[in-house]
C-alpha cells in the first residue's frame, strides 16, 4: 500500500466505486470481484488491493458523511494526501463539488494519535480561498410539513428539540434519507426531522447504518428509494 497510486489508476478506482453504488441504489446485482479484476489487468496490481482501496472510499465518504457500498467497510489507513485526491475524483465523478473535508479530518485524526503534543500555535490570521461548491434547490413546504409532523419531537431518538431558534421554534433539521447529491428526491417521503445529534451521527457516527434502518422501520411515511 505504500507505493504511490497515479492519477489515473486512482481516479479509475474511484469511478469503479461509483458505478458499484450506482448498481447497488437502482437494486441492480453487481459483482466487485468483476471490478478488481478489470482493474487488476488494466494497472497491474492484485485484486486484494482494489479491494482494499475501495475500502478507503468508502472510508472518505463515511468522512465526507456520504453514504458508501455496503459490503466495502471504511478502512482507515489512508493518508490526507490520498483522500483529498480521492475526495476530488469522487466529485468529478458525480459532476458535482463540495467542501473538501477529509484531508482535514484525517490530519486531525493522526494529529490525536500523539501521546503529548506540543501546544499548537495556531494561526493569527488564517488564510482564505474562495471554492465553488453545487447547491440543491431545496423545497420550502417539504421542510415547512416535516417539521410540522415532527412537533417538536425528534422523529430519531423520540426527545423533544434541545433548544428554541431565533424563530421560538423548537430546533430541529432536515434530513434527507437518500441525500439530494446522491440523487435523492426533495419529497417527504425521503425526509425526516431529526434533533442535531442525531443528525450528526446519521451523518458521522460509526452506527449510521442502525440509525438509518430504525427510521425506515418506523416513521411510517418513509419509502427508501
Ligand atoms: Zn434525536
Ligand atoms: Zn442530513
Amino acid at each position: 500500500m505504500n507505493d504511490e497510486w497515479n492519477d489515473e489508476e486512482l481516479k479509475a478506482s474511484v469511478e469503479a466505486y461509483v458505478e458499484m453504488q450506482r448498481d447497488e441504489r437502482l437494486g441492480q446485482p453487481f459483482i466487485k470481484k468483476h471490478y478488481y479484476k478489470r482493474l487488476a489487468q488494466t494497472f497491474g496490481r492484485s485484486e486484494k488491493a482494489y479491494e482494499y482501496r475501495m475500502q478507503n472510499i468508502s472510508y472518505v465518504l463515511a468522512l465526507m458523511g456520504r453514504s458508501w457500498v455496503t459490503g466495502l467497510k471504511p478502512a482507515r489507513n489512508i493518508d490526507a494526501a490520498v483522500a483529498a485526491r480521492i475526495e476530488k475524483f469522487l466529485w468529478e465523478a458525480q459532476r458535482q463539488k463540495a467542501m473538501p473535508v477529509a484531508a482535514f479530518k484525517i490530519a486531525v485524526r493522526d494529529e490525536m494519535k500523539q501521546k503529548n503534543p506540543a501546544t499548537p500555535h495556531g494561526s493569527t490570521s488564517p488564510k482564505s480561498r474562495r471554492v465553488t461548491v453545487t447547491q440543491f434547490r431545496r423545497n420550502a413546504p417539504v421542510k415547512a410539513w416535516v417539521l410540522q409532523q415532527a412537533g417538536g419531537v425528534c422523529e430519531c431518538c423520540e426527545k423533544a428539540a434541545p433548544f428554541k431558534n431565533v424563530d421560538g421554534l423548537p430546533h430541529l433539521e432536515l434530513h434527507y434519507m437518500r441525500q439530494l447529491a446522491d440523487g435523492g428526491q426533495d419529497i417527504i417521503s425521503n425526509a425526516v426531522a431529526l434533533c442535531p445529534n442525531c443528525h450528526r451521527e446519521i451523518h458521522y457516527g460509526a452506527n449510521a447504518h442502525a440509525l438509518v434502518a430504525w427510521l425506515y422501520d418506523n416513521v411510517a411515511r418513509l419509502i427508501p428509494e
